[in-house]
């Protein structure tokens, strides 16, 4: 660790303790080999099973049920008796998941909205150090911790006592920020003149509130004499529609693509060689299941199930977070063990259903401009409440119109064989939801 990646833990230590010796076990991790990282994995699985029996409700009674003690979960294959967990016996079974002990001075609360409408409330420990994979990706962009940042996420920072504690913590760390459910032209105007002035090393937010940015610049022709060491998109899935666009406003800098969730929130992530997205397997298990839950082999899609290894307070174990992904067998290039996360392409709620029950999957339909980065610069699919497709697309160049209204059209009509109607239409613009742009869109 250089010196000042030290001096800056050292004074994040000041506020939560911990913060050198978890960084360093991050690092020493990823450079683990395979046996050695499943085998700590496993240890601290174990660990976290005897404590949700022994401390949370919830888990106790559901083993109690079905006749189960963590002791007869002895080796890494009989994990998977342990029943996978909804957000929906969360949300009705909140009480039960606080394990004892722990005081509502202890846990800081997540709620996410999520597409299906009923919120989920969900607890974290509030001393538990969250950043420390973060710490992680600024390391293997090599960049400082205390970097200058251009920050496009929801809301403001934390306001009075605890922004100046932060700012002290942090200094001479610079942060620019702009929200990302309120963007406007003037306020991205704003952006990017404080951009050049600080020269952030990383951009960090939303994909569609950072794909909004990158329209505007490359519409004004904008251009930059320097370029960030990565932008990194959270939230949603990045299209290679996208990825593109955004690394060419910003003088074609590299994009990663991390995957989280509000309840989990760093579960993966690329690295610089963009083989996959590194799980950051030490401190989350991720497996993959198929429709009746049994796990599936590498490289199939499935389920994404979660267990926190590092949560304590409120335990996630086997939590089935509602998206789909695969897990790759290869194993990237840059020296890490850490596995690979196939790119998470959509939520399961993103398929779109035919008549006759032919699925149109997330995972396919956001993949099909994928040759055309050059022409799209959006895209947006939406079936209507009668089921009829709508493909709308935004070009660069409106004269490759025809083009790509071809190429589409054939695509996707053997595929709906007539059996919704089916249109595509040329848009000038598709609008973010605060700042989170849906591909793919039904109606209900
Ligand atoms: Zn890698």
């Amino acid at each position: 660790m250089n010196f000042n990646d030290y001096f800056y833990l050292q004074r994040y230590s000041i506020a939560k303790k911990g913060a050198i010796l978890a960084y360093n076990s991050a690092i020493k991790h990823q450079h683990l080999d395979e046996s050695e990282l499943k085998e700590l994995s496993w240890q601290k699985t174990k660990k976290l099973l005897m404590h949700a029996y022994e401390n949370v409700e919830w888990y106790h009674e559901t083993f109690k049920k079905l006749d189960l003690h963590p002791n007869d979960i002895s080796k890494p294959e009989y994990y998977a008796q342990v029943p996978i967990l909804k957000r929906q016996d969360i949300i009705c079974n909140f009480e039960k998941f606080i394990a004892k002990g722990t005081g509502s001075k202890d846990l800081n609360y997540i709620t996410t909205g999520g597409s299906s409408g009923e919120p989920l409330k969900i607890g974290v420990n509030k001393h538990r150090i969250r950043e420390v994979q973060k710490w992680q990706m600024f390391n293997w962009w090599d960049t400082p911790l205390n970097a200058n940042i251009a920050s496009v996420y929801r809301g403001l920072p934390l306001g009075g006592l605890k922004a100046l504690a932060l700012g002290g913590i942090n200094w001479p760390q610079k942060v620019i920020r702009l929200d990302a459910t309120q963007i406007t032209p003037d306020k991205i105007k704003n952006f990017i003149t404080k951009y050049k002035r600080i020269r952030p090393k990383i951009i960090h937010g939303y994909v569609g509130a950072v794909d909004a940015i990158a329209d505007y610049i490359l519409e004004y022709n904008i251009t930059f004499d320097f370029k960030p060491n990565a932008i990194w998109l959270t939230a949603a899935p990045v299209t290679k529609v996208q990825e593109s666009k955004i690394s060419k406003a910003f003088n074609n800098a590299s994009i990663c693509d991390q995957y989280g969730c509000s309840e989990i929130y760093f579960i993966a992530s690329e690295c610089t060689h963009k083989k996959g997205l590194h799980i950051f397997a030490d401190s989350v298990k991720l497996e993959i299941v198929d429709n009746s839950n049994k796990i599936v082999d590498y490289n199939q899609q499935g389920k994404i199930i979660l267990t926190n290894l590092d949560e304590y307070s409120f335990p996630l174990i086997r939590y089935e977070n509602g998206d789909e992904g695969r897990l790759l067998k290869e194993r990237c290039t840059c020296g890490m063990s850490l596995p690979l996360l196939g790119k998470v392409k959509g939520r399961i709620s993103d398929n779109l259903i035919l008549p006759d029950g032919t699925i149109l999957s997330g995972e396919y339909l956001t993949t099909i401009f994928d040759d055309y980065t050059d022409i799209v610069r959006q895209f947006q699919i939406v079936q209507k409440k009668d089921l009829s497709i709508t493909v709308k697309i935004c070009l660069y160049d409106i004269n490759k119109s025809h083009r790509i209204n071809k190429e589409i059209y054939k695509q996707l009509e053997t595929r709906i064989d007539k059996q919704v109607p089916f249109k595509i239409e040329i848009v000038t613009k598709i609008e973010s939801n605060k700042g989170k742009l849906r591909y793919i869109i039904k109606e209900n």
